[in-house]
């Protein structure tokens, strides 16, 4: 059996049937970094002491008959989750060598589960870009086509479970950072509601937008990581107190007469052929499950890129004051006063992409332009939200490409920071909204590169996204095909 590319309910069975331990499943995969990963760079770090240390106490666990779905699976975690102890750079100069003295809600739930922490994946500073290229650590390749990127800003976890270096991988996503790689990479990845999984432990960055999530092969595994991930977490204020469902029996739900919503605007101009036709095929796929698929309109949607480079580059510029070379982070070597040390901290520490976000945040907040651009979009995002309460009247769930085009090559859009901001279209609303979206791939292009199709639920819904995700990986393959 193919150890790599197996699912994690079939991974889960072989070890509580004792046939494998989680000691040799975590070799198999720190085997495969060890020779894959110089390639893809998809690792900041990897803890194969920590990891292996996790996998014997899972192989007690089992022994005892005390596991869980996840006792004993290897996972990448995305490089801005604070691990206690392991060292966490958010792929930044700033931080690194910042070692938390705390641990985040997500990693410290799959730990509790039992889950392996294989390392810490490559991303895009901060989280901020679409193609892991403002990495301080170097771009991430995509395992389909090495000149490529795998898309941003969690290119490293896309990557590593593409490429099977673990059995799958959390992410975040503030404007598609879940979605947007997953599509590139032929993967599956899922933004929660906003609130649905704690933010605790995640280094902030846009923190009205900022969402953890699951990225796997397929999507009943991304239903058992967002059961142990999900839910009310006294330690973040925005997260929700409500009730979390069985993801993994919601699955089975049936998509006949499922009312599926089409809009418009996501079918204009500048989509590529290959993602039309992918996701064309898609909703006819759909259909021949049952549901039914509705045109509308967001007439708004136009208006996401703008409101979201106001409002997320706002938030950073206040959430990454803290920076500051006095309390953790990079210091510059010899000040001569304060205020040096504060400038010069900032400059070396921060890369092009971050300190850009900086300028334009202060800049939107700053008197006199802070009710013309900040308050402007705080409204527009308001219509935002409204439009798709209005399509959620009429359907259960939207569907939409995932992004404009596939997978773009390493260096192509990078002297042009509209070109890359513009990768995010079609996902970037979905964040200002707050609601759950999910990449699935739906096809290949010409190049055979992965195209990748989204559904948009409704607040809390993400049983929904994943049941209709699920009908259609029942009847489809395009989530098992692998790069060579
Ligand atoms: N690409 C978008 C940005 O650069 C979204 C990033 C993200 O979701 N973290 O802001």
């Amino acid at each position: 059996m193919d150890l790599s590319h197996i699912s994690l309910t079939d991974a889960a069975e072989l070890l509580r049937s004792r046939s494998l331990s989680a000691v040799e499943l975590t070799r198999h995969f720190l085997n495969r970094i060890e020779t894959t990963d110089p390639t893809l760079n998809a690792f900041i770090t990897v803890d194969a002491a920590g990891a292996l240390a996790a996998a014997e106490a899972a192989d007690l666990r089992l022994a005892q008959g005390q596991a869980t779905p996840l006792t004993g699976i290897p996972l990448a975690i995305k490089d801005l989750f604070c691990t206690q102890g392991l060292r966490t750079t958010c792929a930044s100069k700033m931080l690194q060598h910042f070692v938390p003295p705390y641990e985040s809600t997500v990693t410290r739930r799959l730990k509790a589960a039992g889950a392996v922490v294989l390392g810490k994946t490559n991303m895009d500073e901060f989280a901020m870009g679409s193609s892991n290229e403002t990495s301080f650590f170097g771009p991430v390749r995509n395992p389909w086509d090495h000149d490529r990127t795998p898309g941003g800003s969690s290119g490293g976890s896309a990557a590593a479970t593409a490429a099977g270096l673990c059995l799958a991988a959390i992410g975040t996503d503030t404007g598609g950072s879940i979605r947007q790689p997953a599509a590139l990479t032929g993967t599956t990845g899922l933004k929660p509601t906003y609130g649905r999984v704690s933010r605790y432990g995640m280094i902030a960055f846009a923190s009205s937008l900022d969402q953890a999530g699951p990225m796997t092969r397929s999507v009943a595994d991304a239903a058992t990581l967002l059961q142990a991930m999900a839910g009310h977490d006294p330690l973040d204020s925005t997260s929700i107190d409500a009730p979390v469902p069985d993801y993994q029996s919601g699955l089975t739900t049936s998509m006949r007469g499922m009312r599926i919503g089409i809009p418009a605007e996501y079918f204009a101009d500048g989509l590529a052929d290959s993602v039309r036709r992918g996701v064309e095929q898609a909703m006819e796929t759909f259909r021949s499950l049952g549901a039914q698929c509705l045109s509308l309109s967001l007439p708004s949607t136009a208006y996401a890129i703008p409101t979201y480079y106001i409002i997320a580059p706002a938030e950073a510029s206040s959430n990454l004051a803290r920076y500051d070379g006095i309390r953790f982070g990079h210091r510059c070597a010899d000040p001569q006063d304060l205020q040096e040390m504060y400038a010069r901290s900032r400059s070396e520490g921060f890369g092009a992409e971050v300190k850009r976000r900086i300028m334009l945040g202060t800049y939107v907040l700053s008197s006199g332009y802070y009710d013309a651009y900040y308050r402007k979009a705080q409204k527009v995002r308001r219509l935002i939200a409204d439009d798709f309460q209005s399509a959620f009247t009429q359907v259960d769930l939207l569907l939409t490409p995932t992004t404009p085009e596939t997978a773009f090559r390493i260096g192509e859009k990078n002297s042009d920071p509209v070109q890359m901001y513009l990768s995010d279209i079609f996902t970037i609303n979905v964040n200002l909204a707050g609601l759950p979206g999910l990449s699935l791939p739906c096809g290949f292009d010409e190049n055979n590169l992965p195209v990748g199709v989204q559904l948009i639920g409704r607040p809390l819904q993400e049983a929904t996204l994943l049941a209709a995700g699920h009908a259609f990986q029942q009847v489809t393959d395009w989530h098992l095909r692998r790069p060579s």
